[in-house]
């Protein structure tokens, strides 16, 4: 009966997975989202509308086909739906719970005018979370080992993109990581809240099933020198990301108290991992005022981690309003349900000292100005506007800029003016940078971005690589 209701998407509105109770919500670490129930999931893919030329599919960036999976679902078809939903993206359930789908995908949703987006990313992680736990798994019998291989450095969304299209193809990726779990930010970054590490180490343990091989605790440049990658390999692929914080250049930056935003979100991951090496990497935010710096995805998860730490108030301080955060608004709806407070319009001019401690952020109020390259408006600061809100910590969350290791120059891989290693995709074979036998794509080429968007660069680089060794 339900197949036959073309009018689906009106009879049923948009219904997001039930989110857990506040209380237990706000003390662990663990997801807030219920998964949707095999009914929930196809009477919400059944709203899609089908339409012949799908905005969602353009704006998705790695172009999944997505009302094509939705309408599988919605008749049950999961195995198929999860075959289908692999062949455009590496990791669908790890999409479906961390993309900005409400500037993305279901922000192009023709139904998001009124009715209500269909629920696309709940959709995508429920097919390839269930269709895992039934025992699918990726078929690559038909696949012809070329006897090609090649060395990925990075095991994150970027390196493993690449890896899965070149397994895929028949060439053998080794991928080297210095961490001891593959992932990248998406182990030792997002918080479990937003996705469980359980969720990546059974994707290794796919991984390893389609012949994709790991050396984790193994940093290139230390434990194995990139010449002998090049030696052993028929090309490199660099997914490495970028790891230099940006800095607020104001006074008191560096004072006891003051934290900068990944340091603090890893030592708290690693503390419940249990990778923990060095205790003074984990900071306690309990009992503590804590205010974050900043309006982005890494703000977000700094100040509902203070929160899950039982800090005793969390603010979170942002120079542009509301409309202009970079980050997801379902998160920015989620801190503030957890009780984050948000100051919008102020940017922090000093850290405040009391006997050599973070005391107190100075902040400045902003109006909006013209937009600047972006698109985005300017903040222009309100003279005569400061107040200092006191705080016992500080969380700087501004971003990152890459962190080329000096070996670069070693293989000749050209960067440019901001440190991105160059690598373009417009070009006969897409992501080759200056070497022509190296490869490079995620955030380390586009500067800090997405997880979608690193597993674009790491499949378009395999695509490359591919047309390179000629297989
Ligand atoms: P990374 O994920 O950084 O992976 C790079 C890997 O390279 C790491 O594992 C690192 O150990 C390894 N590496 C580096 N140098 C070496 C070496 N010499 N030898 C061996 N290994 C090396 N995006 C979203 O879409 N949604 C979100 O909700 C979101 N939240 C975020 C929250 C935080 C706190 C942060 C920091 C980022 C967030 N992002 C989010 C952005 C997203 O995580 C990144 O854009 C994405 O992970 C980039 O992928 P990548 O593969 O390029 O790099
Ligand atoms: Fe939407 Fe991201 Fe999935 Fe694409 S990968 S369909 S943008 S959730």
């Amino acid at each position: 009966k339900r197949l036959e209701n073309h009018f689906q998407f009106i009879d049923v509105g948009r219904n997001e997975p039930d989110k857990k109770l506040m209380q237990q919500r706000t003390t662990e670490y663990a997801e807030i989202y219920e998964p949707f129930t095999a009914d929930q999931a196809a009477e919400q893919s059944h709203r899609c509308l089908e339409c012949g030329n799908p905005y969602c599919e353009w704006k998705c960036p790695v172009h999944n086909f997505i009302p094509n999976w939705l309408k599988l679902v919605s008749e049950g078809n999961l195995f198929e739906a999860a075959e289908l939903s692999h062949q455009t993206n590496t990791l669908p359930e790890v999409c479906g719970r961390v993309c900005p789908q409400d500037r993305l995908c279901e922000g192009a949703c023709t139904l998001n005018d009124g009715f209500g987006a269909v629920t696309i990313g709940s959709s995508e992680k429920y097919i390839t979370d269930t269709a895992l736990a039934m025992g699918w798994r990726p078929d690559l019998s038909a696949v012809v080992p070329t006897g090609r291989k090649v060395a990925i450095i990075g095991a994150g969304p970027a390196g493993l993109g690449c890896a899965d299209v070149l397994a895929r193809a028949g060439v053998k990726p080794v991928v080297f990581d210095r961490y001891p779990e593959i992932g990248g930010l998406l182990t030792f970054g997002i918080p479990e809240f937003k996705l469980e590490k359980s969720v990546m180490i059974r994707r290794r343990e796919v991984f390893e099933g389609m012949g994709i091989e790991f050396r984790l605790n193994t940093e290139v440049g230390r434990d194995v020198s990139v010449a002998e990658l090049l030696e052993e390999y028929d090309a490199l692929f660099l997914g490495m990301g970028t790891y230099t914080p940006m800095r607020g250049d104001f006074p008191g930056e560096n004072l006891p108290g003051v934290h900068k935003a990944l340091p603090y979100l890893v030592g708290n991951v690693n503390h419940n991992l249990g990778f923990e090496q060095d205790s003074k990497a984990y900071v306690n935010l309990k009992g503590k005022r804590v205010v974050v710096l900043g309006g982005g995805d890494t703000a977000m998860d700094c100040v509902r981690t203070a929160v899950r730490q039982q800090a005793k108030h969390v603010i979170c301080a942002y120079r542009r309003d509301e409309a202009n955060m970079p980050g997801s608004r379902r998160e920015v709806a989620n801190a503030k349900e957890e009780g984050v407070e948000f100051l919008f319009n102020r940017q922090p001019i000093e850290i405040v000292e009391y006997f050599g401690r973070a005391c107190g952020v100075k902040m400045i109020e902003t109006e909006m100005g013209e937009p600047d390259a972006d698109g985005r408006r300017r903040p222009q600061p309100i003279p005569g506007s400061e107040k200092v809100m006191e705080a016992d910590a500080v969380i700087i969350a501004f971003g990152f800029q890459p962190s080329p290791p000096a070996w670069l120059e070693e293989l000749a891989v050209a960067t440019n003016d901001w440190q991105g290693v160059v690598a373009p995709e417009e070009q006969t074979y897409k992501f080759q940078t200056s070497n022509p036998r190296v490869f490079a794509g995620g955030d380390m080429v586009r500067g800090s971005d997405l997880v979608v968007t690193a597993i674009w660069e790491g499949r378009q680089a395999a695509e490359g690589i591919l047309d390179y060794l000629e297989v």
